[in-house]
């Protein structure tokens, strides 16, 4: 059954129910980050109206094909998701730890390698497919009473009465809530109606993804190759299935979803010089243009952004939603403390706790993407010598490897409970 699509099995309401009622939050979005937020709200006993533009499908069918999205998760995120209980409707569906993680570079002969033996632990994460993520996390919020759902509607604008938000409906009135949290993605119209500036940097790369069949086992390990137009990765999915990342300059966007199967397979098996073999297979693939965005501010008074919505950052490092996740569980509990102590939820010096703990940590994290992709991307004389270094000393050096581990596997300091 799809909990989801069928009218009235997910807590549905129309918007003339909608507007009835004085909401405690409204999260417009309900990707992975949005329903994490929703759900984990709703099991703190708040009054949550979900807004979400798109059904959510929760089927599932085991032989279905791969999905061209996918996402590697870090123990934090696992954490997060299990303490929510969508854990095991991941477990459930498809999913795949990986136990290592193996780095090399086409200029020089150095590699790392990273094992979850060597850090003590059964796995590094896991990669899963982002609608498997979502539809885990979507069952869980159709049996929270406290959580009512709307789909299909159009936000027109936002407005602010009387210290509440109020978000207009295209065709119908108004809905009122003393918190608005955008979890609309790396373009939130949120963002964009609370005239909250970005801060934007292009790439000029893009990641080409999909799920292909390699001859040899991916052996549980994620391969991570530096090629002078950019990194190549096989996130380990399946047996002998991997998911690749493929990062290329963008005016190669085109060409690389022009190339036929046969074409596409040889070109991977290039990029990734054999280490798996022939590419045996390959999916429907998709190509992204990369983009690093931040948003200037992530709370105003009676309103607050998550996830992409707030921040975009190179995947190379599988990061984007495993802060996306960290910045919910925060504000969960953030918004949960200040209901016990009688502060209201809007009030922007609550939502400014929010802000502090987390927009430092996810600037942290995309300028470090930064500094590894400036190393690896181009073969300038002195980039050259400080990347011929750099791979053989830092595979010798066991505290620099398991710091940077830790580092990827849990997050930085402070995690939120919801983390631990
Ligand atoms: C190539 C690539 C590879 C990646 N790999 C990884 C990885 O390995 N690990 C990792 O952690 N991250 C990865 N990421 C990043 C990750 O995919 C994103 O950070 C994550 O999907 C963001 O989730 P979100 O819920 O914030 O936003 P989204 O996934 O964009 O969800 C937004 C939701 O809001 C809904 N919506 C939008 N507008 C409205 C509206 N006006 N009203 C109602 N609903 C609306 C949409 O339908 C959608 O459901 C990768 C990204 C790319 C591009």
């Amino acid at each position: 059954m799809n909990l989801v699509t069928e009218q009235g099995a997910l807590n549905h309401v129309t918007p003339e129910q909608a507007e009835q009622t004085v909401w405690g939050v409204v999260v417009v979005g309900g990707g992975m980050v949005g329903a994490a937020m929703a759900l984990g709200l709703g099991r703190q006993g708040f009054n949550v109206l979900l807004l979400e533009r798109e059904a959510v499908n929760t089927d599932w069918n085991p032989q279905q094909l791969y999905q061209t999205r996918v996402s590697a998760l870090t123990r934090a995120s696992e954490n997060i998701l299990r303490n929510l209980g969508a854990w095991q409707g991941i477990e459930r569906r498809r999913y795949h730890p990986f136990v290592a993680m193996h780095v090399w570079d086409e200029v020089t002969p150095g590699e790392v390698h990273f094992s979850a033996e060597d850090m003590g632990e059964p796995n590094l994460g896991y990669t899963v497919e982002n609608s498997v993520v979502q539809a885990a996390l979507w069952e869980q919020i159709a049996q929270c009473e406290q959580i009512k759902v709307l789909l299909d509607v159009k936000l027109e604008k936002l407005g602010r009465e009387n210290e509440q938000a109020c978000l207009f409906l295209e065709g119908y009135g108004k809905i009122r809530t003393n918190l608005v949290i955008g979890a609309d993605g790396a373009n939130s119209q949120v963002r964009q109606m609370a005239n909250i500036g970005l801060d934007i940097h292009e790439y000029e790369q893009c990641a080409v993804v999909g799920c292909v069949k390699t001859e040899l086992s991916h052996q549980d390990t994620c391969w991570q190759r530096y090629l002078k137009d950019g990194p190549f990765a096989y996130l380990a999915m399946g047996e002998n299935i991997s998911s690749i990342a493929w990062y290329l300059p963008i005016e190669k966007m085109q060409w690389a979803l022009s190339l036929s199967d046969a074409e596409f397979a040889e070109q991977l098996g290039i990029a990734s010089d054999w280490k798996l073999g022939r590419v045996v297979e390959v999916a429907e693939r998709a190509a992204f243009p990369l983009v690093r965005r931040h948003a200037e501010h992530y709370v105003k008074p009676n309103l607050a952004l998550i996830g992409d919505a707030a921040h975009t950052i190179h995947p190379q490092a599988g990061q984007g939603v495993n802060l996306g996740l960290l910045d919910a569980a925060a504000l969960i509990e953030v918004l949960a403390e200040a209901r016990d102590t009688g502060r209201d939820l809007g009030q922007f010096s609550v939502l400014r706790r929010y802000e502090r703990w987390r927009r430092g940590d996810n600037a942290i994290v995309q300028r470090s993407m930064e500094g590894f992709d400036w190393m690896f991307k181009q073969d300038a004389a002195l980039k050259s010598v400080f990347r011929k270094g750099f791979l053989p000393v830092a595979n010798r050096l066991t505290p620099v490897k398991n710091w940077l581990m830790g580092q990827a596997l849990n997050g930085r300091e402070a995690l939120p409970k919801l983390a631990k």
